[in-house]
């Protein structure tokens, strides 16, 4: 029988949708010894990620933390809080991501009025504003990452009206500019594996005062009832209570990553971020292949490429993946075989990242 420790170690770089590769800090934090959930040592670690994660997203909301869950978590804590049976939400929906919220939103009960897009182009916040007279929120996704587009929440944030606005910032957090306050977003998620270069697990999140006081006093998910999370982090109530067990690892993870990405300067990193997509974004186009994302919305950290006619989609994937180590992505949905998501986030964006993919797209297509 194999032996089942005997599976070499690979390092792949993870030039895919996310996860990215990690921070060496965000690694070596994993393991580290445990200390228990409730041990003051972790608790003020616990704190401090907050605080840094306020820092993350641009905000002074006392209620941000890291959900102990990945990214779709975030967004059913931020429906799940908010809407109920009866509640109007607007949705705009221009990729995979945008469809998911209207899916979480309509299992919480509201009555859900999607905004649709088309695919690779961004949010028109005009259209989404215009859909309903009094939503309770407008939702919309930052960065797609299925179509790499970036949308404009500071026009939604202008228009929202008396409605609540739910951003996701998964693949933007930590990545590119993020003004959660300034472009009056109320209710955010995120998450670790992508820009901020720490493994999947946790959601960073966050919710304003305006966005807590109309929230639904007892949302149908236990774990995720934003009431009962207050006295997770200490924050919202001044004192801490025993809600669930607190990924401890995870968090020291997290709580490392923000460190390193806080000690770089987040316009640094995300001049860092738009480097290398731009550098990519030219050098693919010089290779004569196509775009995907509209310009001018194009989201560095997350490229989308024609896959070339005469090109196998899979037989090239798994030609980088077993010549180079590198995972890049198929695209998502109905472009699932005819568009790659080739990503650079975190430690990833970075000109010898870009070097590298470049010869070796190049090689599989030769
Ligand atoms: N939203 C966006 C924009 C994402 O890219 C992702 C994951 O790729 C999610 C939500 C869901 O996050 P997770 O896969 O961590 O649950």
């Amino acid at each position: 029988m194999a032996d089942q420790n005997s599976h070499p170690i690979l390092e792949r770089h993870l030039f895919g949708p996310g996860p990215t590769n990690a921070y060496p800090e965000a690694t070596a934090a994993l393991g580290l010894p445990l200390l228990g959930h409730l041990d003051p040592e972790f608790l003020r670690i616990l704190d401090d990620t907050c605080a840094d994660l306020r820092t993350a997203w641009g905000t002074t909301n006392k209620r941000t933390l890291p959900l102990s869950a990945t990214g779709s978590a975030g967004m059913e804590a931020a429906f799940v809080n908010t809407v109920g049976p009866g509640d109007v939400a607007v949705i705009a929906v221009n990729g995979l991501f945008g469809e998911r919220m209207c899916d979480v939103a309509a299992r919480a009960g509201a009555e859900v009025v999607r905004v649709d897009h088309e695919w690779g182009t961004p949010v028109d916040a005009q259209k989404v504003a215009d859909a309903h007279p009094n939503p309770k929120v407008i939702a919309a996704v930052h960065a797609e990452t299925s179509t790499g587009v970036r949308s404009d929440m500071a026009a939604l944030g202008a228009l929202k009206g008396d409605a609540l606005l739910i951003a996701d910032a998964v693949t933007s957090i930590g990545g590119i500019e993020l003004c959660a306050d300034e472009w009056g977003i109320d209710v955010g998620y995120a998450g670790t594996q992508k820009c901020l270069g720490v493994a999947p697990g946790l959601a960073p999140f966050t919710i304003s005062d305006r966005g807590f006081e109309r929230r639904i006093e007892k949302p149908q998910s236990w774990y995720l009832d934003l009431g009962m999370l207050g006295g997770y982090v200490g924050e919202a109530t001044g004192g801490r209570t025993y809600h669930h067990t607190a990924p401890v690892a995870m968090v020291r993870s997290l709580h490392a990553g923000l460190k390193r990405v806080l000690a770089e300067g987040l316009e640094n990193v995300a001049a860092r971020h738009y480097a290398a997509g731009q550098a990519l974004q030219d050098g693919l186009q010089e290779m004569g292949l196509e775009l995907f994302a509209q310009d001018g919305f194009r989201l560095p950290e997350l490229t989308t490429v024609k896959v070339p006619e005469g090109a196998d989609s899979a037989k090239v994937r798994g030609y980088l993946l077993s010549e180079y180590n590198i995972e890049i992505g198929a695209g998502a949905g109905k472009f699932a075989s005819t568009v790659w998501r080739i990503g650079l986030m975190g430690p990833n964006a970075r000109p010898d990242s870009v070097a590298l993919l470049l010869a070796a797209i190049k090689d599989a297509l030769a």
